[in-house]
């Protein structure tokens, strides 16, 4: 069996500055808290609690005093940094620059939209870490839509500011900001309606090349955690072009996939998956 792993895949800059920063405090201290998994991906969260990483979630969070916590590069919304300060926790805050600067641009638009009646949209999934700190820019004014259907929610007549959560598909949004440019025509406001490319480019150029990867291999093994919305997206695209894409998130699942003795095998991940797990995964497959 012929295995090759795709040199594009694995960790962003983000989540690479994430786990860095926890690393770090981990040297020296031997304990962090962190709120909410660092990264959507459970084997990689292992390693990180081998070395003393603990999760923590909003409930645990609440009642921590005279401690270090540590902000994944999803961000958060300014209510957690309120109550670090209210309970003395020190916050490391490895929030990733891009959520970062999506955050500060959020909360401008909020601040101008104001005094307008205006809306701030946000393209995203609801309830996703990254889109509750969006959110949380506009004081929860702000409306989250995940499909056209939830289009319904904005009012046409009055302005609105439409930004995306950074992991989401380009070509999704490309039709959300289309369909609210119709309908903000048909209500002859059209001046009324502002968008923002707010898609990480690091995504954004993944969806390309992933399927560049995908099509040149009998079979794709895309590994990721269940949970990562950027995994979930990637591996749609590579299913798309290549039917025989599988999703693979623990080693045991390779024991169900039918592979012939001559496949050639591509392996790829998400932004959150580690490239020690695909070297993992070539490993299993090279014994087989
Ligand atoms: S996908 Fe982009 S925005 Fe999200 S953590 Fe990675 S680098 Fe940052």
């Amino acid at each position: 069996m012929k295995v090759v792993i795709d040199g594009d895949s694995g960790f962003c800059f983000g989540v690479v500055h994430a786990i860095e920063t926890a690393e770090k405090v981990l040297q020296g201290d031997g304990h962090l808290y962190c709120l909410g998994d660092i990264v959507h991906n459970n084997e990689e969260v292992r390693r990180l609690e081998g070395k003393g990483l603990q999760i923590i979630n909003e409930a645990e969070f609440r009642e921590l005093r005279d401690v270090r916590v540590l902000i994944r590069a999803h961000g958060e919304p300014p209510k957690t940094y309120a109550l670090a300060a209210q309970n003395r926790i020190e916050l490391v805050d490895a929030t990733c620059q891009v959520v970062l600067k999506l955050q500060r641009d959020i909360a401008v638009s909020y601040r101008r939209m104001k005094p307008l009646d205006g809306q701030i949209v946000i393209y995203g999934k609801k309830g996703h870490a990254e889109v509750v700190g969006l959110l949380g820019q506009t004081n929860q004014e702000g409306l989250v839509v995940s499909s056209i259907g939830d289009l319904e929610q904005v009012d046409f007549s009055r302005p609105s500011v439409l930004y995306s959560q950074t992991t989401q598909s380009v070509e999704e949004y490309g039709k959300i900001i289309a369909e609210m440019r119709h309908r903000y025509q048909d209500a002859g406001g059209e001046a009324l309606f502002e968008c923002h490319d707010t898609i990480c480019r690091r995504v954004a150029n993944r969806a390309r090349k992933i399927q560049e990867f995908a099509i040149q291999y009998d079979k794709v093994i895309f590994v990721s955690g269940e949970k990562s919305s950027n995994g979930l997206y990637l591996f749609d695209l590579c299913r798309q072009i290549n039917p025989q894409s599988y999703f693979v998130s623990r080693l045991q699942q390779l024991d169900d996939i039918p592979f012939a003795p001559d496949d050639a095998v591509g392996i790829c991940g998400a932004t959150s998956t580690p490239m020690w797990l695909m070297q993992e995964v070539a490993a299993v497959l090279e014994r087989k």
